[in-house]
């Protein structure tokens, strides 16, 4: 078993880490960053593929993640991981969705709200971040890992194993301009009692309740680089959200947050030399998280 440095310290490089130390690698995470002050930190977050590909890929890795949540939830609340069962709603009749096989069971949905046609409603494990990030943090150090904030200028040259979860920023140490940002704005408002998810695709606008607020959504903004949450677009996503969830208007504002999405044309998932890189996972980091390190685990076998 050898030495292994991962670059990152949001959902992908944390998780990574686990899966690598559990198969019998010293690990040191480097990150700018640490968890909470990551991109991840700011995900609803909510299990669903979205913004990221290959499809095939993104639906195995997925079911793997779905099940690991699944465990959790059940084993270990402590972990911040829930099972919460929602729907999401159509203007116009579906085909299933293309990550169908990723999730055990799917419900064509009958009881919508007012303007829509179509759903489906399914359990989806909603992964509280500030709760979860810890959580897989504990587990790195609890494991015998380290993690360590350094803001790289280059992949560190080590005799060892790198592993690149650097999202964003392999645009400078991978030197991959085909990762860019795709700014998310959402609001937290207080919990009034919601314990279903909503979902409309169609208008960007998401509802996830969690244990004491809801995370309400979204925007989408390829290319867009600001952190700062806008006021007028958080007036803009509130209207929306209580459209789809009319118990929503009137809640109580706690907190504004932003993102930006690391997406990429294709997930990066791949091993040259001595270096895996392991980033571009979109809007769907979480999501995706435990099926590709473990296939980062097995890469590392294979020297
Ligand atoms: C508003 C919003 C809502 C979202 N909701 C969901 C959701 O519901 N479900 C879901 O699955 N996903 C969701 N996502 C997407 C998810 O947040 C990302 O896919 C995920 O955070 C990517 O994780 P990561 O670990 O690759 O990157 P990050 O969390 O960005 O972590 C990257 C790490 O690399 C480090 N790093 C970068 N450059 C350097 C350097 N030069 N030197 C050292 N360290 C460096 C950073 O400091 C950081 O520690 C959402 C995103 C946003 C913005």
């Amino acid at each position: 078993m050898s030495r292994v440095i991962v670059v990152g310290a949001g959902v992908v490089g944390l998780t990574c880490a686990v899966r690598l130390l559990e198969a019998g690698h010293r690990v040191d995470v480097l990150a700018r960053d640490l968890p909470l002050e990551t991109t991840s930190a700011v995900a609803a977050a909510f299990w669903y593929p979205y913004r990221a590909l290959p499809q095939d890929k993104i639906t195995a890795w997925s079911r793997t993640s779905y099940a690991v949540f699944d465990a959790l939830a059940d084993t270990d609340p402590e972990s911040g991981v829930r099972m919460v069962e929602g729907t999401e709603v159509f203007t116009s009749r579906q085909p299933d969705p293309w990550w169908r096989s990723a999730v055990p069971s799917l419900d064509r949905q009958t009881a919508l709200p007012a303007g829509y046609v179509d759903g489906w409603t399914f359990p989806s494990p909603i992964v509280e971040m500030p709760i979860y990030l810890p959580w897989l943090a504990g587990r790195v150090d609890e494991l015998g890992g380290t993690i360590t904030r350094m803001n790289l200028k280059q992949l560190p040259d080590v005799d060892g194993l790198v592993v690149n979860c650097a999202g964003l920023g392999a645009r400078l140490l991978a030197s991959d301009k085909s990762v860019v940002p795709v700014r998310g704005q959402v609001v937290c408002v207080e919990q009034t009692g919601l314990e279903t998810w909503w979902v409309d695709p169609e208008l960007n606008t998401y509802v996830f309740p969690r244990s004491k607020d809801i995370v309400v959504g979204g925007t989408d903004d390829e290319g867009e680089w600001s952190r700062t949450p806008d006021p007028a677009t958080a007036e803009e996503i509130l209207r929306r959200a209580g459209v789809l969830v009319p118990g929503l208007r009137g809640a109580q504002v706690l907190g504004h947050k932003v993102g930006l999405r690391p997406v990429r044309p294709a997930v990066r998932l791949e091993r040259t030399g001595d270096v895996i890189h392991c980033y571009g996972h979109g809007g769907a980091g979480v999501t995706l998280s435990w099926g590709v390190a473990d296939e980062v685990a097995s890469l590392s076998d294979q020297g």
